[in-house]
């Protein structure tokens, strides 16, 4: 599904004299099936901004378009938008409650109206693609740790299948290994299934490695909308609001800027090492 905003402003509190503007007129279209990475300092607007995709909030002004239609057109369902729209918030294991993993999993499709049969079989689907590991599925989901927790509540919301998966910050709060066997799960959802993903991260290193797209923000506005790599070119002004270059994007572009003929829009570590090997010809580096 495609997710296109015209033009869109959100006010907190309007009207109340202690009004926030959140966002300003935003334009921004993420076509069907792209793994986007949505960027920006605490406080830029991403959370609000991503709301808005599934009706949660509704914008001040403007316009919001879901393949192609308006979620505020007289009629439309937002009961089935929430369910083509998967939004997995921060810190989403603090919503877990139900006695059992697997219970809160079904959670979803049982909203949905939904069989028993097909609740569990929807259940047991989504949390076999997130790597829950079968003993936990009886467990209460206070007995796990952390990570995997984390793991639970984001089946929670694959378990509605949803066409569109929003997830904030998923990674908040995780060590290495716990965040990226998460978010290569996430990646390797997004390849198999085709479902358009948005990956809301402050961590720039997450999106180079993830995202085909990114957008950054700041003070509710978009300011770049555009590959990884061609963002990265502005590393400049990326710090100036907050955001750090992926270190390995910095380095190469600490080695240009020293005269070392290396390509600066490289945003990985294995991208980085090939081409320092092209550089130095084989030397060990
Ligand atoms: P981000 O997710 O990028 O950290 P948010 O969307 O949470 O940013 O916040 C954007 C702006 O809106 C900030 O100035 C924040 O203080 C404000 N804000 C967020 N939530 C609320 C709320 N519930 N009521 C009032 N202001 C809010
Ligand atoms: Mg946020």
């Amino acid at each position: 599904m495609a997710i296109e905003c015209r033009n869109l402003s959100y006010i907190y509190s309007e009207g109340s004299g202690f009004e926030i503007q959140a966002l300003h007129q935003i334009n921004l279209l993420i076509p069907d099936g792209e793994f986007v990475g949505l960027t920006g300092h605490t406080g830029s607007g991403k959370s609000t901004l991503i709301q808005h995709f599934n009706g949660l909030l509704r914008a001040t002004a403007g316009d919001l378009l879901v393949d192609g239609e308006s979620i505020y057109a007289d009629g439309y369902s937002m009961r089935k938008l929430r369910s083509k729209v998967g939004l997995v918030f921060q810190y989403p294991e603090h919503q877990l409650f139900e006695a059992t993993v697997l219970q809160d999993v079904m959670f979803g499709p049982k909203n949905l109206g939904l069989s028993a049969e097909e609740q569990k079989e929807r259940a047991l689907e989504a949390l076999h693609l997130v790597g829950c590991p079968e003993k936990s599925y009886e467990k209460s989901p206070f007995e796990l740790s952390g990570g995997q927790r984390r793991r639970v509540a984001i089946a929670g919301v694959l378990a509605m299948k949803p066409q569109v998966l929003i997830l904030d910050e998923p990674t908040a709060g995780l060590d290495p290994r716990g965040r990226y066997e998460i978010l290569d799960e996430i990646a390797r959802l997004h390849k198999e299934t085709g479902i358009t993903v948005i990956l809301v991260s402050h961590c720039m290193e997450d999106v180079a490695q993830y995202a085909d797209r990114m957008i950054v923000m700041s003070h509710g506005s978009v300011v770049y909308h555009d590959t990884p790599a061609e963002v990265f070119k502005h590393r400049q002004h990326l710090e100036e609001m907050g955001l750090a270059v992926p270190q390995v994007t910095s380095l190469m572009q600490s080695l240009a800027e020293a005269g070392i003929p290396v390509r600066q829009d490289l945003i990985t570590v294995s991208g980085a090492r090939e081409e320092l090997l092209r550089v130095f010809g084989g030397r060990s580096v």
